[in-house]
């Protein structure tokens, strides 16, 4: 591992994660150790003091009983038992001056002190003091007897004071596996934790070098890192829809653009290259708008779909009577179907209110009318109805036109699909798209049901929702 590794591993998250939750872990587990050893330690000196205190009670009745010839012999046995370097018993007179002591040799150095303070009140007291010159401290009582006889028992603390080293030592190494531990399962942890990041990030640079189809793989990684994966693949398949719609559109556009670019080329080369009167330069200025008018429309048609299906444009919601909206669209649509000796009849209640995009709605009921006009030959007969369903209003063109075949009817809401037989009418091939993705924008839809050489029925569903 490099220096520079070192250096960005300190920087990343699960290293500073790993950092917080090891020093948290390490001060409380240092603590504990503390208050456990303390707590020992102050059983073992109380263990020590109420040992010392029941041998300073049986010396005591034995003084009374047997004497303190007896008591002499029994201590001076007991030292010699116990190790005089360990133990030793003095008594003294109510006046200070030292009755007898069990072999002193090892305690030569704390004899030399000065001579003990008597007791006043208190029947015994306890001191633990120093012993010059050796390693260990000692524990003494000191009792008041019968006829005021001073006992004075000590003991070294050499073996609490051993037991107490190889405590520290036991602590000492659990302290250190502990806190190597949880910086190992910490790290562990953390980089278990955030594992759904890395995948992300993996995948984003991925992304970034041209898979754009690469996902973050599904895995049970906790709900917060789960709902950020699943944002992120839900924002790259909108991002792949978006990419794809435009690469559609752009080859679609670039198919259909043509053939009225080179139609207006083809006219204005011949009018160039032959003879040409007034009339003809004319006639060519009329087809190149009639033709530049179509290539306009199909453009502004085309924004007007991705505007809609990809949530470009502002939504601008208001309530419009869907009623007026179908009169309205009927009325101007009325001089066409007189025309072509069509008649348009409609039933309706008298006001139906939806919250939508005005200019939008009336486009979707335009776009169905001017089609079941179009397609539908002279004489012929369009009905539009306006039903209130339980859950959704259906707005409902039927004509008894040219229909659409089986074949021809799950492609006619691509963009640019016309069906063959419709081609002698002028079209984009843009209406029903553009038709669908307002519905949809909408939160509604459209179906259709269609019979060759019989006629169609166009029903937009608009939730009552948006109603
Ligand atoms: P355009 O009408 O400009 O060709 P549309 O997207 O509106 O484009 O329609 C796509 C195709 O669906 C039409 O070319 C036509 O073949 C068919 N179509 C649409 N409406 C009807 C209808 N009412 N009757 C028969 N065919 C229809």
């Amino acid at each position: 591992m490099s220096l520079s590794d070192v250096f960005n591993l300190r920087r990343t998250l699960a290293f500073r994660l790993v950092l917080w939750y090891s020093a948290i872990f390490t001060i409380s587990t240092f603590c504990l150790f503390l208050v456990l050893y303390a707590q020992i330690v102050s059983v073992i000196d109380h263990r020590t003091d109420e040992s010392l205190l029941e041998e300073f009670d049986e010396l005591s009745r034995m003084l009374s009983i047997k004497g303190v010839d007896d008591l002499k012999t029994l201590l001076t046995l007991e030292a010699e038992s116990e190790g005089t370097e360990e133990v030793f018993f003095r008594v003294f007179n109510p006046d200070g001056t030292e009755l007898f002591s069990t072999d002193m040799t090892s305690w030569s150095t704390l004899i030399s002190e000065p001579a003990p303070t008597f007791l006043e009140e208190q029947n015994f007291q306890f001191e633990t003091s120093p012993v010059p010159d050796r390693q260990h401290d000692v524990r003494i009582l000191r009792g008041v007897m019968q006829g005021n006889t001073i006992m004075e028992i000590g003991v070294s603390t050499k073996g609490n004071d051993l037991f107490l080293e190889k405590l520290r030592h036991i602590f000492g190494t659990l302290f250190a596996i502990f806190v190597v531990l949880a910086f190992l399962i910490g790290w562990f942890m953390a980089r278990r934790a955030l594992s759904g990041l890395e995948d992300v990030t993996r995948t984003a640079q991925h992304i970034a070098s041209g898979a754009f189809e690469k996902r973050v793989p599904d895995k049970a990684r906790g709900a917060e890192i789960e709902q950020l994966t699943s944002t992120f693949n839900t924002m790259l398949d909108r991002i792949h829809l978006l990419l794809k719609g435009m690469r559609d559109l752009t080859d679609a556009m670039a198919h259909d653009l043509r053939s009225p670019l080179t139609r207006i080329r083809g006219v204005a080369e011949m009018t160039l290259t032959t003879e040409s009167s007034l009339d003809d330069y004319k006639a060519m200025a009329a087809n190149t708008i009639e033709e530049s008018d179509r290539l306009l429309e199909m453009i502004n048609t085309m924004m007007d779909i991705s505007a809609v299906e990809y949530g470009i444009d502002k939504v601008e919601r208001e309530d419009i009577d869907l009623t007026t909206v179908i009169e309205d669209a009927c009325g101007l649509f009325a001089p066409v179907a007189e025309n072509k000796d069509i008649s348009i009849q409609y039933s309706m209640p008298p006001s139906t209110i939806i919250s939508g995009d005005r200019a939008r709605i009336q486009r979707l009921v335009a776009n169905l009318l001017d089609n079941a006009l179009k397609y539908t030959p002279s004489g012929g007969r369009v009905v539009v109805r306006l039903l209130e369903a339980a859950s959704e209003l259906q707005v409902i063109f039927t004509d008894n036109g040219i229909g659409v075949s089986e074949e021809d009817l799950p492609h006619i809401f691509e963009r640019f699909y016309r069906c063959d037989h419709s081609r002698t009418e002028p079209g984009t091939g843009l209406g029903l798209s553009l038709a669908k993705a307002i519905a949809h924008f909408h939160g509604g839809d459209i179906t259709v049901t269609s019979t060759l050489q019989q006629g169609s029925t166009f029903t937009i569903h608009l939730p009552r929702s948006s109603a």
